[in-house]
């Protein structure tokens, strides 16, 4: 599962006007809906309003859908430039392959992850002809200049540190979070974790350099006097050190935070840049079949590039 990112989600200039990262905020923004690849999903990320979480700059949350036989989720062979590409189930199967020679099915509680760098190019397919139904989400970190123009990478998990809380417990696939740690790449300071909520109150403890997100995968889960709910993506700024939610029914959510990424990244299609050239170069190397995307076979179709609006 991955974008593409329209105009819709993500102006294609830089915003020299950018908000500035908001402390102790609340803001609470409806998700988009929209379809890849036969699937409808839910895009939290990028607003247009909002275009990270820290470095989290696209969340794309899918189902739960029951297949009855079909194949669900279809993506063919597409690029990424300068992003990482996380896969997290709740339910069913996915199987990622990419132009690193990497062929990973991935179920609920692991973690597929992928680093674009300066170029690679995969394909996800969903097995509903195997299980009966799916539930996920899909997220991307955008790269630090740092590390952006290097070598592609994939990392599978299937070993996911736990952290329990009272009234919740959590999985941590990036960063720590309430003593846990995962292992996984992460190349700015950041967290991703699911939580599982039993009805009453929780207190989690938060980093005050960080801001951080909330999107609900199942259930409710309420902020003071604020519902928050599947298909809303609730933004909480920086500056706090805890965070008290209440569930009035068993509840699964996403935390995602991050120290605030030092830009605001250019996003376009399957590509994450800080410019314009860089985009434009990256399309005409996948329309072209250049070396840098790799060769990947799937019995899936390529998927082209979309022109530029500004060519
Ligand atoms: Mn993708």
């Amino acid at each position: 599962m991955s974008g593409p990112i329209s105009p819709e989600d993500s102006a294609t200039y830089i915003d020299e006007k950018r908000e500035s990262v908001s402390r102790r905020s609340f803001e609470l923004y409806p998700s988009r809906d929209t379809v890849v690849g036969n699937t409808h999903v839910r895009r939290a990320l990028p607003k247009r309003q909002r275009r990270t979480i820290g470095a989290w700059c696209f969340a794309d949350h899918f189902g739960p859908e029951r297949l009855n036989g079909k194949p669900g989720m279809e993506v063919g062979p597409h690029p990424h430039i300068g992003l990482q590409t996380v896969t997290w189930l709740i339910e069913g199967e996915i199987v990622h392959r990419d132009s690193l020679g990497s062929e990973q099915p991935i179920h609920p509680g692991q973690l597929n992850l992928m680093t674009a760098g300066r170029g690679v190019s995969h394909s996800e397919e969903s097995s509903g002809r195997k299980l009966p139904s799916i539930h996920g989400i899909q997220l991307w970190v955008a790269q630090p200049d740092t590390t952006r123009n290097d070598e592609p990478a994939f990392e599978h998990h299937d070993a996911i540190p736990e952290a329990t809380f009272d009234n919740a417990s959590a999985k941590v696939f990036m960063g720590s979070f309430g003593g846990a740690t995962s292992s996984a790449r992460t190349d700015t300071p950041i967290v991703g974790m699911e939580a599982t909520l039993g009805i009453g109150a929780s207190i989690f403890a938060l980093r005050k350099d960080f801001e951080y997100g909330l999107i609900v995968l199942g259930g409710k889960v309420a902020f003071n006097s604020q519902m928050i709910t599947p298909g809303n993506l609730a933004y909480f700024g920086t500056s706090r050190d805890e965070l008290s939610l209440t569930a009035h029914e068993p509840s699964i959510f996403l935390l995602l935070g991050g120290e605030p990424f030092p830009y605001e990244p250019l996003m376009w299609w399957n590509f994450v840049a800080r410019s314009r050239e860089e985009i434009t170069q990256a399309y005409s190397d996948w329309q072209s079949h250049a070396e840098r995307f790799g060769q990947l076979t799937s019995v899936l179709d390529r998927i082209e590039a979309p022109k530029p609006q500004w060519l």
